[in-house]
This record gives C-alpha cells, structure tokens and sequence, in this order.
C-alpha cells in the first residue's frame, strides 16, 4: 500500500538517542531502515512491548535466560517454549497496526536466497558409497549420475556457476557465505584462497559473497575479526554479511560482537531442526539488546527455511515439504515479509535441486522479489516497516 507523498522525513542517527526518547512529532529513520513514527502513531518496539508474550518471542528472552544447546551449538526448537512457529506473530501484530513495507517495482514480497559453503570437496570413498546405496536401492539413474563424478573431488559441490545460472535463469540473485579458516583450524573444509577464482567470479556477477563464520566465531570477537579479513583479503572487498555454521548464536552478545566487526547484517537467526519464525518476525528488524535496553545498529534477516531441516530433520515427505514451504511462502506474502531459504551447495543434486528449482519458479510465479541478504539490507535502510500515519 503506498504512503501518501509527502516531504523527505528528517533523518536522524538513532544510536546516540534513548529507545524512548524519538522527538515527538518528527519521523525518524533508524541505520536500519525502520521508520518512526509520526506524531500519535506507535513505535515498533512500544507496540511489540505491549503484549508480554509477543514482546519475549521478539527480544528471545528464553535464550537469553537460559543457555540450552542442541550437541551442535545451536539453538533448537526442541528446547524452546515456542510452538507456532509457523505464525509470525510479531509481524502480524505490528501489520494489524498498520505498519507496511513495499519492495522494488511493487513485488509482494521477497525472498532471501542464501547458500553456506561447509564443503567444496567430496571424497571418493563417500560417493562410491552412494553409487553402491544407489544400486542397493536399484536407483539406477542415481549411481549412473555419481559414476562420472568419480573423476574429480570436485563433483558435485564445486557448483557455484550451476547456481548462480540458474537463479540468474529465473531473474533471482543471491548470497553465498564462505568459510574462511585457517588450514590447521579442525573444521577447516577448504582454503579460501583455493577458491579466489570462483569467490571473484561470485562477486563480479553481483551475487554477494559473506562471511560464514566457523564454531568459534560468534562468540570470539578475535577469531570473527581474523576470519573476516581473511575473507576481504582474497575477495579484496569489505564483507558486510554474515551466518553462523551450525547456526550458533548467543543472543544478544552475537549482534554486539557482528557490529563491532563491521557487518550490517546477520542472517543465522533460525532453528536447526524445525522451520518457521524464531522470533515472531517475518521481516527484517533491528534487535533488541535487553542488556543495554536499546536497539542494535545491525540488521538481523531472520532465516525460515533450511534444506537440512525441511527434508532430513523434520522427516517429512517430498509432498509434505512442499506444502510446509508453500505454507510459509504463502504467510510470508500476506504478510508482505521476506522469507530467507538456506540451500548448501552440496545439497543442490537430485530431488533436493528440484525442490529448490521449485522454490524458484514459484517466486518468479507469484512476481516476488527474490534477490540475497546485502540488496535486501540496502533496500531496508532506506525504506524499511513503514510506521501507520498519525491518525
Ligand atoms: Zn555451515
């Protein structure tokens, strides 16, 4: 829904203020894009505030209390209070106030594409066991697809072309966050510098290339810095997106810790083992640090949808899934939200790369705007959720 024309609202830097001290009666824009209100309209957070439940689901007060951990780092949904994930209940309270948000050439809604690279390489051993499971299973189309890819460890992941041609084929773009470890460091899968070609090629197309951070890293500000120039070193750009491996997370120190180092936005707020909204929001928002009880200058895009998630741990059908993941794109467009999806690279062979071809068409059917994690932040910081106007 468009706003009325009006003159361009006064920006003000909203670090340097109070959560309650915004001028009355002036617009205001927040680094991230979440507009103010006008005189007599409810800000996000007053408004988030006054439902007790909605204002614990929005701040992660749980997690923040309590410091449960599935065996991975992560935060699951197993462990949570939470149980309608699939409603993002806090977007809809702040819609239901008449905050809006509108995307580029008036597209309902977007859809965040994004890729963690946890391996390039593929041992043989591994895929003769898949061909000798595919044979068991008398798949006969899958060994004879793994049976050329036996001549190099690249096959199959080593697939960020395939990727990007096939988004670019359904007018979409996206994210890919890299691993940038050292080669003693144990979970180090690949050297990033192996990889400057492919990183390059990425970047020079206008797909974004981000950091994803190794096990240590959301909570060691020394390791996030050094894995974060490491990266910039071989791409020779400033790298300003971030998720977590394993989608480790401590909230809310992780925000303070990404926006020391530089980032404008995290995407790494999403369960491991169930899709949906974590924390009620099916936009962009700008956290919330109970500690400081102010708002964070960075930009969190929650994540919804995970391949793993939706077709390993939540142990549906392929049927299933996809009426999972029409559900969610479905709210995500009443809602005029973002919804982020998380596809590996060495999840993109066989009914898995349907799926998420699936994804694609769907988009491009329904006209959303689907792009990766740094178009939707630059978007956000000058549009952003609309506040209603004053009545
Ligand atoms: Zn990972």
């Amino acid at each position: 829904m468009k706003q009325p024309a009006e003159a361009e609202p006064e920006i003000l830097d909203l670090r340097e203020l109070q959560p309650d001290a915004a001028p009355a009666g002036k617009v205001y824009t927040t680094r991230s894009g979440i507009q103010g209100p006008r005189e007599g309209a409810p800000r996000m957070m007053d408004l988030l505030r006054r439902d007790e439940e909605i204002w614990d689901l929005f701040t992660r007060k749980e997690e923040c209390e309590r410091c449960d951990r599935d065996r991975f780092g992560g935060f699951p949904y197993y462990k949570s209070r939470h149980r309608d994930v699939c409603v993002p209940r806090a977007s809809q309270m702040l819609m239901e106030h008449g905050f809006r948000c509108e995307y580029p050439e008036a597209q309902p809604f977007a859809i965040c594409l994004t890729h963690d690279i946890d391996t390039v390489y593929q041992p043989l051993h591994s895929k003769g066991f898949e061909i000798v499971k595919a044979l068991k299973e008398g798949n006969l189309p899958r060994a004879g697809r793994i049976i050329p890819q036996l001549r190099s460890k690249k096959l199959p992941a080593w697939n960020f072309k395939e990727i990007l041609e096939l988004e670019e084929s359904h007018g979409a773009c996206s994210s890919f966050y890299f691993l940038a470890l050292e080669k003693e460091e144990r979970e180090c899968a690949y050297a990033i510098e192996d990889l400057e070609q492919e990183v390059c090629m990425l970047q020079d197309r206008g797909w974004e290339v981000g950091l994803h951070g190794g096990c240590k890293a959301y909570c060691d500000q020394e390791k996030l810095q050094r894995e974060k120039r490491h990266l910039e070193t071989v791409l020779n750009r400033n790298v300003t997106g971030y998720r977590n491996h394993y989608l480790r997370f401590q909230v809310p120190e992780t925000w303070e810790l990404l926006k020391e180092a530089g980032f404008l936005y995290d995407t790494t707020l999403g369960y491991p083992d169930c899709v949906g909204f974590r924390n009620g929001m099916c936009h962009p928002f700008r956290p919330f640090n109970p500690n400081t009880g102010q708002e964070m200058d960075i930009l969190e895009i929650p994540l919804v949808v995970m391949d793993r998630t939706l077709l390993l741990h939540m142990r549906l059908s392929p049927e299933q899934a996809w009426d999972q993941m029409e559900r969610l794109l479905n709210t995500t467009e009443q809602h005029h939200g973002v919804i982020t999806v998380l596809w590996h690279n060495e999840f993109m062979t066989d009914a898995s790369f349907q799926f998420y071809r699936k994804i694609l068409e769907y988009g491009r059917d329904r006209g959303a705007w689907m792009t990766g994690g740094r178009e939707i932040t630059a978007w956000w910081k000058k549009n952003g959720l609309r506040a209603p106007p004053a009545q």
